[in-house]
């Protein structure tokens, strides 16, 4: 790897439909963000491709302006360049209004609105001679680029391209995802463990010599204590307690919960199946029982479950008001100070490809309750539990871990969690210090990603 890695810049283009801050509903739109940046520390140039969403926050969009048109698909096509966080990004607008619909997913039509951004986008590349080395899409809403680009394109001056496809979730779109299985040079999903988990998936199976599991970074400038300006004090982890006392008595203050040293737990999700919601319900009760505080922030695609939680937060702000709060919306500063206020934070996913709330957490010094499946097992190892494992990997252990996706197995971990805080805090203290200090950036990943791209060229 090292050698040829460092010498050859490579030209990466990644087609997307999400990317922070601008434009994300999850962890894909953190990841193509903070990949792209890595990559390019690396001395290597990256190019993004990205709907024009009219929803996009342009404010964090500098340099904006007017690029060009072209004409594909029956209709013109507007170009918007701009940098966000540094990075070159081409917008695409068609004119035939598919992304003029106020949001990102969650139209009847979302597989035909992408579908024709991803050829709109080769077709850009196409038509403005693009040499890159590497094209690289997203789950299934930018997969169908690894068929279009070897149905249409492969044979025009494009022909040394190698394509790379990455699942970040194989839950959404899994028809699509077996067709680019079968086209892309290589695949990643976004851990080794869910790697294992999903292989024996018919739309993986046939195509696992060339699917890897590389575990995602986070940005450490964007997620940075000492740097945020979303919270009260700026902290390293020698001044973590101070920092976070700070921030705890800020969201306390903000949210109109009690001031008062007591333990926290933060969740901050997407309220689906996926995450676990009736274990986080579990978490909350658990939580109050043994005195302690908790704030949620999450969102939930499904009116139903929105509704749900609506009445729970009714039923609990009459019943505790001063020790919990059921935040129902997407906020990210808000967020930023749950990260730092906290002192636990809960992610207890049936599933979790890799997650990236645990990192965040860890950033910020807030200890982890997760359960143990895909990533989140990757990156939490239990104090008690996972010694030998955290070492082996050349970390100390970091948080508190289950196994079994019921009431129990929540307990197990959380208990052990407000234990320790309200019975062993120096012990609890030192262990925040040592989870700061733990790097969870993409200096590592991000070396893999390039010897992966380096394979796939030389497949071409
Ligand atoms: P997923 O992509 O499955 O939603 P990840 O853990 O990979 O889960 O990424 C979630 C990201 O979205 C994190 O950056 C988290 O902070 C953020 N997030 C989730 N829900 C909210 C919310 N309601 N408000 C602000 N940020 C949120």
């Amino acid at each position: 790897l090292g050698g040829t890695v460092k010498e050859m810049p490579m030209h990466i283009v990644h087609i997307a439909v999400e990317m922070a801050p601008i434009a994300k509903v999850g962890g894909l739109g953190d990841v193509v963000t903070s990949l792209s940046r890595a990559v390019r520390d690396l001395n290597h140039n990256v190019d993004i491709i990205l709907p024009k969403y009219d929803c996009l926050n342009l404010s964090n969009v500098k340099d904006f302006h007017y690029h060009k048109n072209y004409f594909w698909g029956g209709t013109e096509i507007k170009v918007w360049h701009g940098k966000v966080e540094g990075l070159s990004v081409f917008f695409l607008e068609p004119q035939n209004g598919f992304f003029h619909v106020g949001c990102v997913y969650g139209c009847g039509n979302d597989a035909e609105r992408f579908g024709f951004f991803c050829h709109a986008a080769l077709e850009f590349l196409h038509q403005n001679e693009f040499h890159p080395d590497i094209i690289h899409c997203h789950d299934w809403s930018s997969a169908p680029v690894a068929w279009l680009f070897k149905e249409h394109y492969k044979h025009h001056h494009l022909s040394k391209v190698g394509v790379v496809f990455t699942i970040h979730n194989l839950e959404f779109g899994a028809h699509f995802i077996g067709k680019a299985m079968t086209y892309t040079d290589k695949a990643t999903t976004v851990s080794p463990t869910y790697s294992k988990e999903v292989s024996g998936n018919p739309a993986i199976a046939p195509h696992i010599h060339k699917f890897h599991g590389i575990i995602n970074g986070i940005d450490p400038d964007i997620w940075d204590p000492y740097n945020d300006k979303f919270i009260p004090v700026s902290y390293t982890s020698k001044y973590v307690v101070e920092g976070k006392k700070a921030a705890k008595e800020a969201l306390q203050k903000r949210l109109g919960l009690k001031k008062a040293d007591l333990p926290l737990l933060g969740v901050i999700s997407r309220l689906t199946h996926q995450k676990g919601i009736h274990l986080m319900k579990h978490a909350i009760y658990r939580t109050l029982e043994r005195g302690g505080q908790v704030v949620l922030l999450g969102s939930a695609p499904d009116s139903c479950i929105q509704n749900d939680f609506v009445n729970l937060a009714n039923q609990l702000h009459s019943q505790h008001h001063d020790r919990v709060r059921l935040c129902l919306m997407y906020d990210e500063p808000l967020s930023h100070l749950i990260y730092a206020g906290a002192d636990f934070i809960l992610v207890p996913s049936i599933f979790e490809p890799c997650g990236l709330t645990q990192l965040i957490a860890m950033r910020y010094g807030s200890v982890p309750i997760v359960r143990k499946t895909g990533g989140l097992c990757d990156t939490v190892f239990d104090v008690e539990r996972d010694r030998d494992r955290a070492h082996a990997q050349g970390f100390e252990p970091n948080g508190f871990t289950f196994d079994e996706a019921d009431v129990k197995g929540v307990d197990y971990a959380l208990n052990r969690a407000i234990v320790t805080w309200y019975e062993n805090r120096d012990w609890f203290n030192n262990l925040c210090k040592t989870i700061m200090e733990q790097d969870w950036s993409w200096n590592r990943p991000a070396l893999d990603y390039l010897e992966l791209y380096h394979a796939a060229r030389k497949l071409t």
